[in-house]
């Protein structure tokens, strides 16, 4: 069992699977992104690996992230070994839906129970707009063949900007209601340099939840992630809504997770900088898995209590994106 520092029990790795991402969302990456050369990026065996180990040491539930996990070549591979490995109770995908299309069946397949899809805005303009690159319509015929595979839950995720996409909240709770999934609003955290200042954007989930509560039937629920989202159930509807809310909501005490970079960096807290460097571990190491082992223990005991984020500050908290975190 992996527990840390500060007596939590750590049971959910999000592993981000590639930097790379069809898409360019103006709050996760600046335009120009450079990406990682391929000799620094772990190879899928390597993930695995890293996945097998964790698994062997207690971790029960895997997130598969990115950048955009469909885009790294054979993701499906991996899918397919996670899904086998007999520890792991839950496998579950964050996607930007644009290849769900083609995948949608081979994931469930796999094993993959759940899967969160960004959607940030039904009009084609404003889409094109935060994503830069992306096209709403192949986004929404990916999510319309993640509903008819089956999932368990699809969930949205939705990061809301004042001026930008604010005033689609009804248009996007619609859709979710029309097509019996789950939404969650996400407030936009200051992760790498981007082009605006997110202190201009900001709504705090506080002033989405007051807005909800005027406007639909909600009751609210003691799902619990272990994370930073908080759930409502839609009255008469199996769709729930999810508020993550890093900034007004402090929930750094339950933290259950850790994440691990493309690169093979463990990172202990999405917003700091501590980190233990598994990559040339694994590479010393190809035979023998204490040594990434004690690397992972070593972790735990230096996981921080939680994050600081605070938007007055003019500089992003930590410089390292989320699309290299793995979100
Ligand atoms: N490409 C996939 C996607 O977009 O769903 C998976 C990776 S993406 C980094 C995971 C999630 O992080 C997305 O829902 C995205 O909206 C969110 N995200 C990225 N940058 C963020 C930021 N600065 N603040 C809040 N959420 C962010
Ligand atoms: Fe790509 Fe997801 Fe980041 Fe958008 S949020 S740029 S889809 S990784």
């Amino acid at each position: 069992m992996l527990v840390d520092q500060f007596n939590r029990r750590i049971d959910y790795i999000r592993l981000s699977i590639t930097d790379r991402c069809d898409f360019r969302c103006t709050y996760c990456m600046a335009e120009d992104m450079t990406f990682l050369p391929r000799d620094e990026v772990m190879s899928l065996e390597e993930c695995l690996r890293v996945v097998r180990v964790f698994a062997e040491m207690g971790v029960s539930k895997v997130r598969i992230t990115g950048g955009e996990p469909l885009v790294r070549k054979n993701a499906l591979w991996l899918f397919e070994q996670i899904g086998q490995l007999p520890q792991i109770s839950s496998l579950v995908t964050t996607t930007n839906g644009s290849q769900l299309a083609k995948y949608a069946a081979a994931l469930k397949q796999a094993g993959v129970s759940r899967i969160n899809v960004s959607l940030d805005s039904l009009r084609p303009d404003t889409f094109k707009q935060i994503t830069r690159t992306g096209d709403l319509d192949k986004v929404l015929k990916g999510i319309a063949a993640a509903k008819a595979v089956g999932f368990d839950r699809i969930k949205l995720n939705t990061v809301l900007m004042r001026g930008v996409n604010d005033d689609e909240i009804d248009a996007l709770i619609e859709y979710a209601l029309r097509h019996e999934l789950d939404i969650s609003f996400i407030e936009e955290m200051p992760l790498g340099e981007v082009d605006h200042q997110r202190v201009d954007t900001y709504i705090s989930n506080e002033e989405v939840l007051a807005y909800c509560q005027q406007h639909y039937p909600l009751t609210p629920t003691n799902i619990s992630s272990g994370g930073p989202a908080r759930y409502w159930q839609f009255d008469g509807s199996p769709s729930r809504l999810g508020l993550i809310s890093p900034h007004s909501h402090n929930f750094c005490e339950l933290c259950n997770r850790v994440r691990i970079s493309c690169r093979g960096e463990l990172f202990l807290c999405l917003g700091q900088d501590d980190k233990v460097d598994l990559l040339p571990i694994l590479r010393a190491h190809p035979k023998d898995d204490a040594p990434l082992r004690e690397a992972i223990q070593h972790g735990m005991r230096i996981k921080p209590e939680g994050h600081d984020f605070d938007l007055r500050r003019r500089e992003p908290a930590v410089v390292r994106f989320m699309s290299h975190t793995g979100g």
